[in-house]
């Protein structure tokens, strides 16, 4: 079992399954908030209270690093602290300040922070650019990118 299932399963089981925000549909259990009733994200909580949907995440954790990055509450629960949760306890919580503890934190927390990235960022965007590829395709045609095929007539001097 890997730790990111553990992680999820310990969520799940805080949180029951098969549950989803009534408002906006989040249904990663780290993002609900326990015993809402009905239940509720932490992000829509927040827009309830008025109160800020961005948090400062410590990157390599509080005692580590003062460095922090802004994401959304949600993600902040639900996938980079998880992710903390996941580390060894020595150097998340780092009690002593060792400086190894500290480096590996920030290796941990940066490692974290470009898979978060690319998940937001990147994952999604291959498949809107093949499915895009297919509709210019069945439109415009084969070698559609051609600029006869796109404007209509060659331009002098062009090549393409
Ligand atoms: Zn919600």
């Amino acid at each position: 079992m890997s730790n990111e299932f553990k992680r999820q399963a310990i969520a799940a089981r805080r949180i029951g399954r098969h549950s989803s925000c009534v408002r906006c549909g989040e249904d990663r259990p780290g993002a609900l908030i326990r015993n809402s009733e009905p239940r509720i994200c932490a992000c829509c909580q927040r827009k309830e209270a008025g109160k800020s949907v961005i948090d400062d995440h410590h990157v390599a954790g509080r005692n580590n690093h003062c460095a922090t990055v802004p994401v959304p509450v949600n993600d902040h629960r639900a996938c980079l602290s998880l992710d903390q949760y996941g580390w060894p306890r020595r150097t998340l919580r780092n009690p002593d300040r060792s400086p190894l503890l500290a480096i590996a934190a920030c290796i941990r927390g940066f490692i974290a922070f470009l898979e978060y990235c690319v998940e937001q960022l990147l994952r999604w965007a291959p498949q809107e650019l093949e499915g895009l590829d297919q509709y210019l395709t069945e439109k415009i045609g084969p070698r559609w990118w051609r600029r006869d095929r796109v404007y209509g007539r060659r331009r002098r001097g062009c090549r393409g």
